[in-house]
């Protein structure tokens, strides 16, 4: 799985962060998402596509491709 995040539809909400606290943290300054890890290991890919379900701007993309 890849991940990649649209920092400028991000708006700062930090349901991702919550959801997958290993993957996606967020900027000091203004709440902005940070990916931590843009090739999750198996194990965390539920919490990542919970990540991307709840996140209000639609600002994670996911890919199956390895
Ligand atoms: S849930 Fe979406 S909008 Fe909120 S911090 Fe994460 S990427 Fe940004």
């Amino acid at each position: 799985m890849k991940v990649s995040v649209d920092e400028g539809k991000c708006c700062g909400a930090g349901s991702c962060v919550l959801a997958a606290p290993d993957v996606f943290d967020q900027r000091d300054e203004d709440g902005v998402v940070v990916l931590l890890d843009a090739e999750p290991g198996e194990h965390l890919h539920a919490v990542v596509r919970e990540a991307a379900d709840v996140c209000p701007a639609a600002a994670i993309s996911l890919s199956e491709k390895a």
